[in-house]
């Protein structure tokens, strides 16, 4: 297997806050790993600084197993190799559903719009929403939106994909659509970093689940290993919380 991420000692403060306290975090081709910790902990920073658009104080990033310098490297173009998706949507409002999917293909990787749109319609296909090309985000659900961002991210056709509690900001019944289109994209081999809450998700579809307390990685396992036999007492009283 090969590394996509590697991180070590990474280290970020903002002013005197100090944030992410000598982070390693790894995660090999293929492996979905979900990051879970109390509100506050660092993890939407940790993610940001793996896409660049955080910068780290301290520390090193190697992508694919290169080392990354943001004064020498393009980042625009590391960035490409990262599909990122929010907890609020971020879609473009006047754009369709299809030219949203279309609009990085085709600005940026330069792609002409007949293939652009051909690969926006598999990649709406696949999320479920095929009907639902020529309308504007405004009338879609919110996990529908979230669909639409998750397939937009994909056609960059990244390496890796980081979500931040894509299902945060869903009405309870609008999570599991968004839950099973990530659950599909895992099964795909799709190699996945995901921050959220659902824990059911995490027990079913992580490989690796890594808990952050602080700033820092209190303690990472399988699945089995953390929900049912953590060793950290931080890890315990936080499993505790969310039930
Ligand atoms: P999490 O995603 O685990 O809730 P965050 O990474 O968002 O945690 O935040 C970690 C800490 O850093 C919090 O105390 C937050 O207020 C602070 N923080 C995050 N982003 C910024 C920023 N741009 N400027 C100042 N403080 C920030
Ligand atoms: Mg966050």
């Amino acid at each position: 297997m090969s590394q996509i991420i590697n991180v070590e000692k990474l280290n970020k403060s903002f002013g005197d806050l100090h944030v992410l306290k000598d982070i390693d975090f790894e995660v090999q081709e293929g492996e979905v790993v979900v990051l879970i910790g109390a509100s506050g902990s660092g993890k939407s920073t940790l993610l940001r600084c793996l896409n660049f658009l955080e910068m780290k104080d301290s520390g090193d990033i190697s992508l694919h197993g290169s080392l990354v310098d943001s004064r020498k490297d393009k980042l625009n173009e590391v960035r490409q190799n990262i599909g990122m998706v929010f907890q609020h949507f971020h879609l473009f409002p006047h754009k369709t559903v299809l030219e949203n999917i279309m609009e990085a293909p085709v600005q940026v990787k330069k792609l002409n719009k007949k293939q652009a749109k051909e690969t926006a319609e598999d990649l709406l296909n696949k999320v479920g929403l095929e009907d639902k090309g020529n309308v504007f985000p405004s009338r879609l659900s919110g996990g529908q939106k979230q669909r639409v961002a998750i397939a937009r991210a994909l056609a960059m056709n990244p390496s890796i994909m980081l979500f931040d509690e894509p299902t945060s900001a869903l009405d309870p019944e609008l999570v599991g659509e968004v839950l099973h289109t990530m659950k599909t994209l895992a099964k795909e081999g799709m190699t996945m970093v995901v921050v959220t809450h659902e824990m059911r998700f995490a027990k079913e579809v992580a490989d690796r689940v890594v808990y952050m307390h602080d700033g820092r990685v209190v303690e990472e396992g399988t699945p089995e290993e953390i929900f049912e036999n953590p060793k950290e007492e931080r890890t315990k009283q936080f499993l505790q919380s969310m039930y």
